[in-house]
């Protein structure tokens, strides 16, 4: 190597971006379930941090992106990475679940470079920013609203004050206040203008279908979504607005998976794929058009498909769709503000079964108003629509959704068991129900429905060839085993 070389090699930004090892979660904003508390226990490639690479490094800057959990590595790794590595930022992601756990790397970071810039993102960071930064001194940034132009004006090294969308400790700039926010970050209007994730950054052997075992990534297609559903934070978050990326500019990061990362299956992330008919069917042509052979799933909402949709779809390779039933009772459904009817759940597992697509419906329980009554009803109800994968979870109180408002104005939630709940061991009481009832129901429900042996037989027709059987089978005794442990837990 030239000296020249060197000289740019030690001058260059290093930027270590991370998922810290505090368990294997879906670090979403929207979802932040852990991974083992899902029928279906696939960890997702973090596209997020993937995106947040690409742009890093188009600042310039040595990037690598690290998934503790996903390489089930814990803090003696990170240790030994910045160390070796030795950044001058640290990314870090968090979910409110493991937010406390999360942090503690802050502190790993100063030890290890008392200089380093350490930057946090996450749904529980944003809502309680202040909060946190006052409680956390060894964190230094907090990323507000959607983070890729924040990261790339960080380290592209603007001064930090004209960088929009940060909270941020003066100690990294002396000049300016003790903790200052800055002006809002404006949402990115045209999401062509995004680089591709860096999926070259990724360890993509991690990430592979429960079903097939062949690597599988996330696209995300579009971002936000209009619903005001009470235990959703994509709404608000979005400002109720959805944002959708061209089908040529989709296609095109679909292609370069498929020839330069040797992966055909995907998922599209969006909060909801099928919201734009013409677009969605216009993405489903274009992948016809290009001979793209690939498999792949989506989440739809239950009043958002219909035939013409639905046979695209099948056409450009969707095997299954998932949708957010979420209750059996029209009552609750209004009360939670989604807006669907059951009969139009009914309608859209038809549709989908008229056209070979297999459906995924989740189920939400443990809001306010659930009973005894209005939880066995949601039970029939799911026997009923008879879907080929199901989810109950136990509606979790995300900060910034309007759940997590009514439960601490009505004394549902103790404030210090916020940080102790999932999807699955429920934190929140209803009016008649207490958190401990909820988890067993959900137990005993999940139990229940899975050990069907019509259920069984035609799950395992479904998946058609032998390596498949294997692989449903694995995720089945995976499933069980959990569910068995913690119901002696409970
Ligand atoms: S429809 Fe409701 S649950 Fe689904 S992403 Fe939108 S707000 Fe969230």
């Amino acid at each position: 190597m030239f000296q020249s070389d060197m000289m740019d090699k030690q001058s260059q930004k290093r930027v270590l971006i991370i998922n810290p090892p505090s368990g294997l979660y879906r670090r979403d904003d929207r979802c932040q379930s852990r991974v083992e508390d899902q029928t279906v226990q696939v960890v997702f490639a973090p596209i997020d941090l993937a995106y947040l690479g690409a742009m890093a490094r188009k600042a310039g800057a040595m990037v690598r992106i690290v998934d503790y959990p996903a390489l089930g590595q814990g803090l003696h790794a990170i240790v030994r990475d910045l160390h070796e590595f030795s950044p001058h930022y640290l990314v870090l992601n968090t979910t409110t679940a493991t937010v406390r756990d999360d942090l503690h790397v802050c502190e790993l970071a100063k030890e290890s470079n008392p200089g380093i810039v350490t930057i946090g993102k996450g749904e529980y960071l944003t809502i309680f920013s202040e909060e946190v930064l006052g409680q956390n001194p060894l964190l230094d940034v907090i990323l507000l609203g959607e983070p890729e132009y924040t990261l790339y004006d960080i380290i592209a090294g603007k001064s930090l004050k004209d960088v929009a969308g940060i909270l941020c400790r003066s100690s990294v700039d002396s000049e300016l206040p003790l903790v200052f926010q800055t002006t809002e970050r404006t949402f990115i209007d045209n999401l062509d203008t995004l680089p591709f994730p860096a999926r070259d950054l990724l360890d993509n052997n991690l990430y592979r279908s429960p079903e097939t075992g062949k690597r599988l990534t996330v696209i995300y297609a579009n971002r936000g979504c209009p619903g005001r559903c009470i235990f959703c934070p994509a709404g608000h978050l979005s400002h109720y607005r959805l944002r959708l990326r061209s089908p040529q500019n989709i296609v095109a990061e679909i292609e370069e998976c498929v020839y330069h990362h040797d992966i055909q299956e995907f998922l599209f992330h969006g909060d909801t794929l099928t919201m734009n008919k013409r677009w969605v069917i216009e993405l489903c042509q274009l992948i016809c058009e290009k001979g793209l052979r690939i498999h792949w799933g989506c989440n739809s909402r239950v009043d958002t498909i219909d035939d013409e949709r639905a046979e695209w779809m099948k056409r450009a390779g969707c095997w299954v769709v998932a949708f957010g039933v979420e209750s059996g009772v029209q009552e609750l459904l209004q009360k939670m503000k989604k807006t669907t009817t059951l009969e139009q759940a009914r309608e859209a597992m038809r549709i989908c079964r008229r056209h070979g697509l297999l459906t995924h419906a989740f189920y939400v329980i443990g809001l306010p108003w659930e009973t005894r009554n209005t939880l066995k009803q949601t039970f029939k109800f799911a026997r009923e629509l008879d879907t080929d994968f199901f989810d109950i979870n136990i509606a979790y109180p995300l900060p910034g959704t309007e759940f997590y408002d009514i439960a601490v104005r009505e004394g549902l939630l103790q404030a210090e068991q916020l940080h102790q709940g999932s999807y699955a061991h429920g934190v929140v009481r209803t009016y008649t129900l207490s958190a401990e009832d909820l988890t067993r129901w959900r137990k005993r429900a999940l139990l229940r429905l899975s050990l069907r042996p019509k259920y069984i037989l035609r799950t395992l027709r479904h998946a058609g060839s032998l390596p498949t059987v294997l692989n449903y089978l694995k995720a089945a005794w995976r499933r069980l085993r959990h569910l068995l442990q913690s119901d002696r837990t409970a």
